[in-house]
């Protein structure tokens, strides 16, 4: 068995330790409610599933849900003596294997440090009598599987979702800053705040004549599912953070190039799918070295600062704005429109909106260098089209730096085109 094998073990915490106890080598996740679980499954893999039959019914649903996100899973369940009738019902219903209680070591090895055995063939679910049905269990775990795409998006989906299995006519939700709805809010609804620390931040509303006065089953559904929203749209808040974080460079602000080359080749497989023209533009700043040198590294910085926020101003807002390390910039132009004149990718915009960058930095006067400045900071730029001078980004961007070498080498202070062709500022 892989030493970083994980077992996810759904139950009470002391099955969660007496696993840990009896496979070393297992990383163990627990989990202690049914939901919890299956979210869980949705989110990663494991190479083993041990689920406690102490929570009844729920505990076979959860179990019907589990072999449906991941029908390869080693399932084996851990069941009470008394329970054990009940046990060998769910070995029809997708568990690999059951074990008393009290578990011992031994057993525990033998179920999960061995290889597992080929999973029981997934069994067509019956729909459970009260509380969530399969369908709607696997449509969570997609949601859950999205919440990469950020808070506002899992909201939407969540919106959808309850529509969906409440069989409402429209849902809203509100939560914090963020509100989504789906369907139509119209006819008695039934409110139920999103509580946080026993705070309200929120709440949902499901709209239709079935839910001015839900049924306590449903009322106790929703209410698990407000506290399910909320821990959702937090982790989408804070993946969004970290991610931000990844693509964001330190001390310009702006996006860096891992950004750049990822956002890059995504408007490059736009703009071949709806023939739209798109240019790079490659900057760097004239004798940079020289600000280091007399005015110190900190002020360096701030220059690079002030650059950046120049650059943001003078570009459109669609356009994308990065450094791409050093003192150097990366502005990619794009058409949000479609080509006035179809066919037409002369880059003559470009070059005007390239000039405007060289012109607004050349009048700038630069705060962080005083009023004894030596003279105006001056930038090069190569400019590189698609798909004239390369269909990927790698290919573009080392086309803009060709040119804008052919700036340096040629006198700074103006813009070179791929291929030839020079603009002065
Ligand atoms: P050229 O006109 O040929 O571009 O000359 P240059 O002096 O600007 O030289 P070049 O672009 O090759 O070098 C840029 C310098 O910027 C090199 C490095 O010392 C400095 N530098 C790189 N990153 C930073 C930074 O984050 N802050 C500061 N203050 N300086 C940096
Ligand atoms: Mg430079």
């Amino acid at each position: 068995m892989h030493p970083n094998s994980r077992l996810l073990v759904i139950g009470p915490n002391t099955l969660s330790e007496t696993a840990g106890r009896a496979l070393p080598s297992f990383r163990i996740v627990g989990r202690s409610s049914a939901l919890a679980g299956v979210w869980q499954l949705g989110k990663q893999s494991f190479d083993g599933v041990l689920l406690s039959l102490s929570t009844g019914k729920k505990a076979l649903r959860a179990l019907r849900s589990l072999r449906e996100i991941d029908p390869q899973a080693h399932i084996v369940l851990s069941c009470t003596p008394a329970d054990e009738p009940a046990a060998r019902q769910a070995l029809g219903e997708g568990a690999d294997d059951y074990i008393l209680e009290p578990l011992s070591p031994r057993e525990l090895e033998e179920c999960f440090a061995t290889p597992a055995a080929p999973a029981a063939t997934p069994t067509t679910p019956a729909a459970p009598e009260n509380g969530p049905s399969v369908d709607e269990l696997v449509k969570l775990s997609d949601v859950l599987k999205s919440l990469g795409d950020g808070p506002q998006k899992t909201l939407e989906r969540f919106a959808m979702l309850l529509r969906d299995s409440f069989r409402a006519t429209g849902v809203s939700i509100e939560l914090d800053d963020l509100s989504a709805s789906a369907g139509e809010i119209r006819g008695p609804g039934h409110e139920e705040p999103i509580l946080r620390k026993g705070e309200s931040v929120g709440h949902v509303v499901l709209a239709g004549s079935a839910y001015a006065a839900p049924a306590a089953d449903v009322d106790k559904r929703l209410s698990d599912y407000t506290l399910l929203i909320d821990a959702a749209v937090s982790q989408a808040r804070e993946r969004q953070h970290w991610r931000d974080l990844a693509w964001t460079d330190d001390l310009s602000g702006l996006r860096n190039r891992r950004y750049l080359e990822m956002a890059l080749a995504d408007l490059i497989i736009r703009a071949k799918e709806q023939d739209r023209r798109l240019t790079v533009l490659l900057f760097d700043i004239d004798d940079f070295k020289s600000y280091n040198d007399r005015y110190g590294h900190d002020t360096g910085d701030s220059l690079i600062r002030e650059v950046a926020t120049l650059l943001t101003h003078c570009s459109r807002e669609h356009d994308l704005v990065a450094r791409f390390g050093g003192d150097e910039f990366v502005v990619v132009l794009w058409d949000a429109d479609k080509p006035r004149i179809p066919g037409s990718k002369h880059p003559t915009e470009p070059v005007a909106l390239a000039k405007r960058f060289c012109r607004e930095i050349r009048e700038h006067h630069f705060q962080c260098l005083g009023p004894d400045a030596p003279g105006p900071v001056t930038i090069s730029g190569g400019l590189a089209s698609f798909p004239r001078d390369g269909e990927e980004s790698e290919r573009l961007i080392a086309a803009a730096d060709q040119a804008l070498l052919t700036a340096k080498r040629t006198g700074k202070n103006r813009i070179e085109l791929a291929g030839g062709g020079r603009r002065e500022p």
